[in-house]
């Protein structure tokens, strides 16, 4: 059964990949959008492959505002639209904000103004971050979405906090506009078929590409930065979430646009396990579960990083009817996957 269109901007990247599958698998009929500015056509086919369906799709950049409204004059029933098309590299952020600021800003600026500007009732969902939070104070922990927004520590983590602002202020003037911001914990792992996955360029930033890359010998070792942290092991503690469940929870958010009232017009959501696992941890974790052995040596602290967060998911179980249940080895099982698939190791 069609239950409406959806469009998805960012659609080849990694969590809009992963997303546009289980729209599908949902029932959803799909328009995705996507630059390929940090992401491949081969994601695309990858999700056609596991849908078996052709998904219409626009080449666009989301801040060329001329080109954005053609996708709402081809497809002026979309209902709702997810916005993933984002710049996302923290410390290129600190380098080039007005890079960050542009493109961000100005792509959730069409965007809205798309939504709102026929007055037809419309939902976005906005991809935002738990680094919004900053470093949470002890008693915080877990982090519900009452916990305090504290400044941001880089442009990147600035304009998510922007666009939040944004999107509140268009909701109260804009009645047929209705919100959902979904605040990510640790994205993770790859769909269990391996034909899409992240796809990191250049040396990986983050921790699990590194230990995949690292265990694919493309990395000499992980370098785990810091080891004399206050936690039980010395190193940071995440809230690492399966990319396949988070993609999940998007769907279930666009379900709940749809089906409400429209009492509650603007919602935040924590996207989390609700269980932190250090970094230790999860490269044990990492080790048993695949039989994969992974050179690692403890290195400094790195700047800017968090001791230890992770999430309260109580109002996204609750109100979205959603939870992120998929086993930690199970996840990693599903990245190593991914990065044998994408470096043809068996
Ligand atoms: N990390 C690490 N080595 C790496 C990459 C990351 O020890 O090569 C650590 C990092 O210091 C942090 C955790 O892994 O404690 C998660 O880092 P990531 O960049 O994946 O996510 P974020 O910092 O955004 O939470």
């Amino acid at each position: 059964m069609e239950k409406g269109r959806v469009l998805v901007t960012g659609a080849a990247g990694y969590i809009g990949s992963h997303t546009v599958v289980e729209l599908v698998n949902a029932g959803y009929e799909v328009i995705g959008v996507d630059n390929f500015s940090n992401s491949s056509p081969d994601m695309l086919k990858g999700v056609e492959k596991i849908t078996d369906r052709k998904i219409p799709f626009m080449q666009l950049d989301c801040s060329d505002r001329e080109q954005f409204a053609k996708v709402f004059e081809q497809y002026p029933d979309i209902a709702a639209s997810i916005h993933f098309a984002a710049y996302k590299a923290v410390g290129e952020s600190v380098q080039q904000p007005i890079k960050y600021f542009e493109n961000n800003l100005r792509s959730l600026l069409c965007l809205t103004e798309l939504s709102v500007k026929d007055g037809r009732e419309r939902g976005i969902v906005f991809s935002s971050s738990c680094t919004v939070y900053g470093e949470p104070d002890p008693e915080n922990l877990p982090i519900s979405e009452n916990a305090p927004v504290k400044p941001a520590t880089s442009p990147y983590g600035r304009t998510k906090q922007m666009c939040e602002d944004i999107l509140r202020d268009c909701v109260t003037a804009y009645p047929s506009l209705r919100v959902t911001a979904l605040r990510y914990f640790n994205p993770i792992g790859a769909h269990p078929s391996a034909l899409i996955g992240e796809m990191p360029v250049g040396v990986p930033q983050n921790l699990v590409p590194y230990i995949t890359q690292t265990a694919a010998g493309i990395r000499k070792e992980l370098k785990i930065f810091g080891n004399d942290y206050p936690t039980p092991d010395g190193t940071c503690i995440r809230d690492y979430i399966y990319v396949c469940d988070l993609a999940k929870a998007h769907v279930a958010a666009v379900d709940r646009m749809l089906r409400t009232d429209g009492s509650d017009r603007y919602a935040i959501f924590n996207l989390g396990t609700g269980t932190g696992l250090s970094v230790l941890q999860l490269v044990n974790h990492f080790i048993s579960a695949t039989g994969v052995s992974l050179p690692y040596s403890f290195a400094p602290r790195r700047a800017g990083d968090i001791i230890k967060v992770w999430a309260d998911p109580r109002k996204a179980n609750r109100i979205l009817g959603w939870k992120a249940d998929t086993p930690i080895d199970d996840v990693l099982r599903s990245a190593w996957a991914w990065e044998k698939k994408v470096r043809g190791i068996r």
